[in-house]
């Protein structure tokens, strides 16, 4: 039996009456009030556990309890919690050492905002005022921010049908295929090929290659091993430089610091923001080589925001830096994600409404599909502003009855949890899983 949803508290309520929600027309925007956490849980108002296997879409990979970042920012809080960024402060400038230290190759110097919108239009200001180039770039499935630039890069199809402050897009921006066998018309090999030749014909005007390593909220699509350092050498012969959107995928979460670590790629600039104070703060980041960074010594940085380099936020980044490590958790998502993937593969054998399992650490995701060993997705909501149920959202709702709670986007369920997870989470989420699994099963 469908739970039905409980009568509105007053908090939901005064939300719901003065509160814009995001990505949804208003009618549809009816959101529970979430009292209290605890480790991987969010506790709502009417009592329910909910074990968060999204991280809060791909956020909390600290789950709730890191105690260590509570201290370090109220501890800013009270020393100095705001100076603009024209001053020092000691949390920008260690994390900033920080961040030099965990990126791979020569990354060093950092941008600060707050968003990873933002952390990715800062990217291609400075691909463009580097390379003397203004176009990026980008993949059809890819997400990559929500103001004019990063979402004009953002490639999810079900956009282009969208409104007027959507469409048309800024001037400067390209699209090439992904490297996504499954289903796709192009084979990996292909899809290489065809960015090369996008490249060349573009005439020496690209600025910057610009990928999610390992594409988060467009399905969980995982590149064959050798498709980033290939890409990064198509974009140098073509004078671009390569900029990895790491928003999702950095900080631990596919059993590395970063996914082009995993992939043994040196981008120019690496993007950041969710994991990097496990969204205790809001913060955002924008990497650059040392040789990038030595280009601006004598020309102009023309960016800059009020709350660059936030003294509370950068002190929880270097809070959750400091976690990540004595923690382990890095070793623990690579750990916990073999486990986890060894457990979606007996569900995909047991369930034939799943199609595929992909991923890598804990970033993985299952497809669903109506017509076992074939790609035919369930039918999709063509926009995300209708509040037709699909077999995926009654899936999805399912497990929220079992109280876990998956993020589900593109006929896929995203399981994505907190890096702070043991098996026993892992087995009570299948668990629900496997149950909520039934629905697409019989709906084939
Ligand atoms: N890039 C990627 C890969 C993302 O997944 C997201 C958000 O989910 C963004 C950029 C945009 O980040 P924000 O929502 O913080 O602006």
């Amino acid at each position: 039996m469908e739970k039905q949803r409980p009568e509105r508290n007053e908090t939901e309520r005064l939300d719901r009456e003065y509160t814009l929600g995001t990505w949804t027309r208003q009618r549809d925007f009816d959101p529970t009030q979430i009292v209290d956490t605890e480790g991987p849980r969010i506790v709502t108002a009417d009592g329910d556990s909910i074990l968060d296997f999204s991280s809060q879409y791909v956020c909390t990979s600290l789950g709730y309890d890191a105690e260590r970042i509570a201290d370090a920012v109220s501890e800013q809080i009270r020393e100095v919690p705001y100076v603009s960024p024209g001053w020092s402060t000691e949390p920008r400038a260690k994390l900033s050492e920080k961040l030099a230290d965990i990126t791979p190759g020569s990354l060093k110097k950092t941008f600060y905002s707050t968003s990873g919108t933002e952390a990715n239009e800062v990217a291609f200001k400075i691909a463009r005022a580097y390379t003397g180039k203004h176009k990026i770039l980008s993949r059809y499935r890819s997400y990559h921010g929500a103001t004019a630039a990063s979402l004009s890069a953002s490639g999810d199809p079900r956009r282009v049908a969208q409104g007027p402050e959507i469409q048309p897009e800024v001037p400067g921006m390209i699209k090439g295929p992904d490297p996504y066998a499954y289903g796709s018309s192009l084979d990996p090999d292909e899809s290489l090929e065809y960015i090369d030749e996008m490249l060349e014909l573009e005439g020496g005007t690209v600025a910057g290659v610009l990928v999610e390593p390992l594409v988060g909220s467009n399905g969980v699509l995982t590149p064959p091993d050798d498709y980033l350092p290939r890409l990064q050498e198509i974009a140098r012969d073509h004078g671009a430089l390569l900029i990895c959107d790491e928003v999702m995928t950095g900080f631990g979460r596919t059993g590395e610091w970063f996914a082009s670590t995993l992939y043994d790629a040196e981008p120019d600039i690496i993007t950041m923001a969710k994991g990097l104070t496990g969204s205790y703060q809001p913060l955002a980041a924008t990497t650059v080589t040392e040789e990038i960074g030595e280009y601006f010594e004598d020309n102009l940085l023309n960016q800059g925001h009020t709350f660059s380099g936030h003294p509370v936020a950068c002190a929880a980044g270097i809070a959750a830096i400091d976690t990540y490590e004595e923690e382990e958790l890095v070793e623990n998502a690579s750990e916990m994600g073999s486990y986890l993937k060894s457990e979606l593969e007996a569900l995909a054998d047991r369930h034939p409404s799943v199609g595929e399992r992909r991923g890598v650490g804990l970033h993985q995701g299952i497809e669903l599909t109506k017509s076992e060993r074939e790609r035919v997705p369930f039918e999709e909501r063509s926009d995300k502003v209708s509040s037709k149920q699909t077999v995926l959202d009654e899936v999805g709702a399912r497990a929220l009855e079992n109280d876990v709670y998956f993020y589900t986007s593109v006929n896929t369920i995203v399981v994505t949890p907190p890096l702070t997870i043991t098996e026993a989470h892992v087995d009570e989420a299948i668990a629900a899983l496997d149950d909520a699994l039934e629905i697409s099963d019989s709906a084939m």
